[in-house]
Parts: C-alpha cells; structure tokens; sequence
C-alpha cells in the first residue's frame, strides 16, 4: 500500500506534468516570435525606406554628371524645382541653397543601399540620434503608420500619403571636390501601408495562433490531468475511490483546521466470506458483492466522511463520531445491513476501529497508522467467523508491544537458557503415590522478570519460535531424567508438550527419538503430550507420526481432552496411551452434576479404548476421591502439588508417597 507522502508526491507529479512543459514552449515561442518580428519589422522598414531612396537618387543622379559640366544650369534647375538643396565644397563652404543647410553631419547607414550616401535632417529630433538610426526610423514609421490607420478608419481619405520623415541625399561632384545634397521626405504611399499593413497582419496572426495554441495546450493538458487523477484515484473494481484517495484526503480531513472540532474514526472492515463466495461462485460475481458493498457503505456517509476499498475485500473508512456508543451503534447496523447485502447468502462483516478524539494533536496523526491500529484491532478477532466490532485501544498496543518485544528477545532468551523446566507431578489417587510428571516452561527474565508461559507460549506458537522450545524442553528433561537415574533416583515418566505446529515436520519422531538418545534417557521415561488442536491438522500425517513415536518407544498422550469439538472422533483414529482430561471438567456450574456423568463415562472410554487417563487441574480431596472411584490412574494438580523447579521435584521423587492433609 502506499503511504500518504509517495501520494502526495504523485498527486503533485501528476499535476505538474505537461503543464510546465506547455509553459516553457510557450514562453520560448513567444520569445522568439517577439524578436523576429522585432528584427524582420525594421527590416522591412529598412527596406522602403532604402527603396524610396534609392529610386529618389536614381532620378537625381544626373544632377553630378550635369553639376560637372555646367554647375549654373543645375543651379537653375534645381533653382526652378521644389526641391529642397545645399551645394557644398568638401571643405565645408556654401556654394548654392535654397534652403538653410540642416543637412547633419553624421552619415546614416543604410540597409540595402551601398553607395547612396545619407544624412540626417538636424531639425528633425527622432534622426538625429544616429546610433540607433535603424530603430528609431521603425519607431516614426510605425508611429506614421498608426496616423494613417487612423486616418483610414475615420474614413478621412484626404490621402494615403504620409511625411515620415526628412533625409538629405548627397550627390557628389568629385571632379569639382563638391557635393549637392538634395532633401529628400521619406512619405508612405497605399502600397507600402498595405506591405506593412500584411506584415503586422501575419504577426498578429501568428501570435494569436500562439496564443490559441497554448490555450488549446492548457485545455488539454487540464483535461488530461484530471482523468489522470480521476484515474491514480480509482478503484477499478467499485468505481469508487482507492486507497491513495483515502490516504490524501483522508490525511487533509482530518489535519484540516475547519475539522478540528469534530471527532473521527479510521475504521478497517473485513468481508469475511469474499473469498469463499468467489470459490463457490466466480470473481466476477465476488467483484459485483464488493461493488454492492462499498455502495450500500458510501449511500450511509456524511460529508467529509470516505469509503475506499483498501485491498481485496477489506475497506477503510473515515467516519465522523460523537460519542463511542454512537460509533458502534452505528457500525452495527452498516454491518447488520451488510450481511444481508445478497438475498441468498448471508455473510459475516468485521470491524477494527481507532478513534481520533479531539483531545490529540492531529497535526502530528498519521491516517495510515490509524488504519493500521484499525486493522490491528480487528486481528484480535480474526480467529472468529463471525461478525464483531473491536476498538483499538491501550491495551491492544501493549500487547502488541509485548509481541514485539518477546519476539526481540526469544533468541537471546533461549541462547542465555532463562528458560526453567518446571515439574508438576502426577500422583495415582488411589494410593497417592508419585507416577508421573509433566514438564513446564518458565521463563525467568532479567529484563521481565518472571513470566507465565499463558504470556509467551501463544507468540511462540504464532512465529513459530514454539520448535525451538520444544526442543529445548525435550532435550531438559531428556537430560534431567539421565542424570537423576544416574543418581539412582527412581523416576516416572515424564510428559514434554509439542506443539501442533511442529506435528508439521514429518520427522519429528526422529527428531525427538534423537534428541533423547542422545542425553542417555530412557524412551519410555518420556511422553509425548499432543494438544488436542494439533488433531484438527493433516490426520495421515498425525497417525503416522504418533505410530512411529510409539514403535521407538515414547508413550503419546492427548492434552487437554474435551476442551475441542472433536475429540471422540480424534479418539477413534488415534493410537494414544493416554487422555487428559481437561480440567474445564471440573470447574463450572454443572462441574457436580452432569459434569461428572460425562467424567467417569470418559474414564470409562478410555479403559475400554486401553488408554490410561490422567485429571487435570484438579485441587481438592472431594475430587480425587471421587477420580479414585471412576478408575482414573492420575492426577495432576494443586491439590497434590504446584509445577515446581527441578530441585524440588527431585524431593518428590525420594518421597513418592503424598499424604495432604
Ligand atoms: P497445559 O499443557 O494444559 O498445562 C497445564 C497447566 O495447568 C499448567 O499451566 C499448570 O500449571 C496448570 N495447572 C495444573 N494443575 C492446576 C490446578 O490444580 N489448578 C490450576 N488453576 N492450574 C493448574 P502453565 O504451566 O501456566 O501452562 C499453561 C500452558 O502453557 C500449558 O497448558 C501448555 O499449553 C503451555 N505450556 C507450558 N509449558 C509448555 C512447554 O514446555 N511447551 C509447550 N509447547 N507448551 C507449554
Ligand atoms: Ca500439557
Ligand atoms: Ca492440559
């Protein structure tokens, strides 16, 4: 599963993607574009202008061949025309003008003309700055152009014609070291508006269709990332929200400072029967049920309150609360209208809830460890197949806690043997005499101190460390009864209890046989102890197991006898020695009565079955009288003695005879 910063960072990922791109090329286009246009506009301008004078010294251009022949008749002409001029030596001096010479000094550059030599007009202020010429003549004639543009629009058509500016041509006369220098005012005419008109047309166009371009880009990219979204959000089979969903809003509602007074629950719901209904049917049809479920789910929520289907057929929720009671009252009934969902089947719903108060700082929740307490919660009834709700509280974190840490600390534990092999013995209530023992673990930690094997057994049995502690506990006693027989002790069968999940190896037999050869014990002085749920396990294999364990000469008893459902079946196929009664026999409001109809029947069973029995739990004379006359052989429990350390047993075994009084 993902958690919520990976989703954020997707959902961002998501976002940026493209757009940034789309930005970049916009940007780079517009640039470029801007500058083109920039540099192909004073082209242009460059262009007519260059044109205009070109034309214009071509038509004087015979005014030097002429001015060197006959220089009074060129004055005349000149003298008789419009045009405005200036005849100077090289040297400076006024030879003829008709006007003042305002004939610059500072030689214009030209574009596309080589050998017409140009001069700005002093009185006219934009030319005179000659450095930039080439600009500021774009500049007045775009100016220019706008005035005629204007003129057009207001549909004043005096003229096209429009004085751009002034420019003196010279025409030298190098035979006479003179020059005449004609003025010449640039003037815009139809055609070229129109030139320039198309141009800023094209420009205006292209950058429209840039625009359009990028806002089509936009759209799409837009377009695109939602169904991406909507997409990264989804959850194929329910056509609702996905986990991801769940983790990013879920993570902003209850962060979000406009909830901060509102109460919320992260809540894991289980479809127990998913799988079986998809054996039974298909997955197609498992996946209609899931559907069917998340919507009759989200058809009951509130605003601001999420339904995701988190993995197969387990579902998250963010709910809002106001008190505990409420919560359940309310999940209760989601769940009592969930288990009808199909008209033919009815189906079990499990609930682990993690309450989010408004006493904690949500700032600093995250919403995928509340999920995980929810499911945490909800583990501890995962052994059940029917419906329930658990809230996920203190003392759940510390046993997962203690979980932890006995998991941390097994091996070590093992290694350092704080594990103590404690003795309870068994005694015949007939002649209350020592006949047998039973063989239980203690641990005495240094860092926990002492602690009963209810507390660490189960979480060995879990993690399947309980194969290690068999062993151990076999290979104890194995070694404890070598060396007390070696005393000259005289020593009862002793019973190790293996757990069902070692029954799994099929050759423990051998494993055991070996471990108990090798401490020089006698087979027969040890017992083999079988939960009665190991016999709920493969059958063949048990049989054969068990058989093997009886051929090298280890005797089999079944633990716990009558706590189970199917012990009188187990009964029929196994070949034990012994049965132990469960002490649950004992205990109880009919313990009395019917109780001890169905004890002396069983001891009676196992007799006729050639099976010893053995009570357990069993504290008081009233009892063991009344075990006496049922025939049964032992008894293990307080009445007689506790579970004890070696050392103490080992007085038990000097004095076998135990008279309580
Ligand atoms: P169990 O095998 O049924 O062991 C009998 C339990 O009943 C022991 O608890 C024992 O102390 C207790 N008991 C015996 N007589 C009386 C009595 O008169 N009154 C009461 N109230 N209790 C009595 P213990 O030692 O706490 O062990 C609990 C369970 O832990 C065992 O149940 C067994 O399932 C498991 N266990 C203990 N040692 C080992 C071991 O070495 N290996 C495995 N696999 N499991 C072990
Ligand atoms: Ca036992
Ligand atoms: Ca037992």
């Amino acid at each position: 599963m993902a958690n919520s910063n990976s989703v954020v960072k997707n959902v961002i990922k998501v976002r940026m993607n493209h757009s940034w791109i789309t930005m970049l090329v916009f940007c780079t286009l517009s640039l470029v574009a801007l500058v083109a246009t920039a540099a192909f506009g004073e082209l242009l301008t460059a262009y007519l202008i260059d044109g205009k004078v070109s034309s214009e010294y071509n038509r004087l251009s015979y005014l030097s061949s002429e001015y060197s022949k006959d220089s009074s008749s060129v004055i005349n002409k000149l003298e008789g025309s419009k045009l405005e001029y200036v005849i100077k030596t090289d040297d400076g001096e006024l030879i003829s003008s008709n006007v003042p010479d305002t004939c610059g000094i500072d030689e214009i550059d030209t574009e596309f003309v080589d050998d017409i030599m140009l001069y700005n007009d002093t009185l006219d202020p934009i030319t005179t700055v000659d450095e930039h010429t080439l600009q500021i003549r774009s500049v007045k004639l775009s100016r220019k152009l706008m005035e005629s543009f204007r003129e057009i629009r207001g549909f004043e058509y005096r003229s096209f014609s429009s004085d751009v500016f002034p420019l003196w041509i010279e025409f030298e006369v190098p035979e006479l070291n003179t020059s005449i220098f004609v003025k010449y005012h640039v003037v815009l005419d139809f055609a070229d508006l129109t030139l320039l008109a198309g141009f800023a047309l094209i420009t205006v166009s292209f950058i429209i269709l840039l625009f359009i371009t990028f806002l089509v880009s936009v759209i799409v990219t837009g377009a695109n990332q939602k169904k991406n979204l909507k997409l990264f959000f989804m959850d194929p089979i329910t056509r609702g929200k996905n986990w991801n969903w769940f983790i990013f809003q879920g993570d902003k509602t209850i962060k979000s400072m406009m909830n901060a007074d509102k109460k919320y629950a992260v809540v894991h719901l289980v479809f127990l029967d998913y799988r079986n209904y998809c054996v039974c049917h298909s997955i197609q049809a498992g996946e209609v049920l899931l559907k069917k479920v998340h919507d009759l789910i989200s058809g009951t929520l509130d605003k601001k309150e999420i339904v995701v289907r988190s993995t197969t057929s387990n579902f998250a929720l963010l709910l809002k609360y106001q008190s505990d009671e409420q919560l359940k009252d309310r999940i209760s009934i989601l769940i009592k209208s969930l288990e009808s969902i199909s008209d033919d089947h009815d189906f079990n719903f499990q609930a682990g809830i993690s309450l989010l108060g408004t006493d904690r700082d949500r700032k600093k929740v995250s919403i995928e460890n509340e999920y995980n307490n929810a499911c945490t919660a909800r583990e501890t009834i995962e052994n059940s197949d029917e419906s329930g709700i658990v809230y996920f509280d203190d003392k759940i974190l510390e046993d997962r806690r203690w979980n932890d840490a006995v998991r941390e600390n097994q091996k070590a534990a093992l290694e350092a043997e704080e594990f103590e092999v404690y003795y309870q013995p068994k005694y015949d209530p007939k002649t209350d005499t020592l006949s047998g023992a039973e063989a239980l673990i203690r641990w005495q930690s240094p860092k926990f101190g002492f602690v009963s094997p209810g507390r660490f057994i189960p979480i060995f049995e879990k993690n399947g460390f309980i194969t290690e502690i068999d062993h151990y506990m076999v290979t104890h006693v194995a070694a404890d009864q070598a060396r007390w027989l070696q005393q000259g002790l005289k020593c009862v069968p002793v019973s190790v209890n293996i757990s069902r999940a070692h029954f799994i190896e099929s050759d423990l037999a051998e494993q055991i046989r070996d471990m108990v050869d090798k401490e020089g014990c006698p087979r027969e002085l040890i017992e083999i102890e079988l939960t009665e749920s190991a016999f709920f396990d493969d059958k063949k294999a048990l049989v054969s197991t068990i058989t093997k364990l009886k051929d090298y000469g280890f005797s089999v008893s079944m633990d716990d006898f009558g706590s189970g459902y199917s012990s009188l079946n187990s009964l029929k196929d196994m070949p034990l020695d012994t049965l132990k009664i469960d002490a649950e026999f004992f205990r109880g409001e009919e313990a009395g009565g019917r109780g001890r109809i169905v004890v002396s029947e069983t001891i009676q069973l196992a007799k006729n079955l050639n099976m010893k029995t053995v009570a357990e739990g069993v504290e008081d004379r009233e009892l063991v009288d009344f075990l006496a006359d049922n025939d049964c052989d032992m008894i293990q429990g307080y009445y007689y003695a506790k579970p004890m350390p070696g050392k103490d047993y080992e007085e038990r075994m000097i004095n076998p005879v135990r008279k309580v009084e």
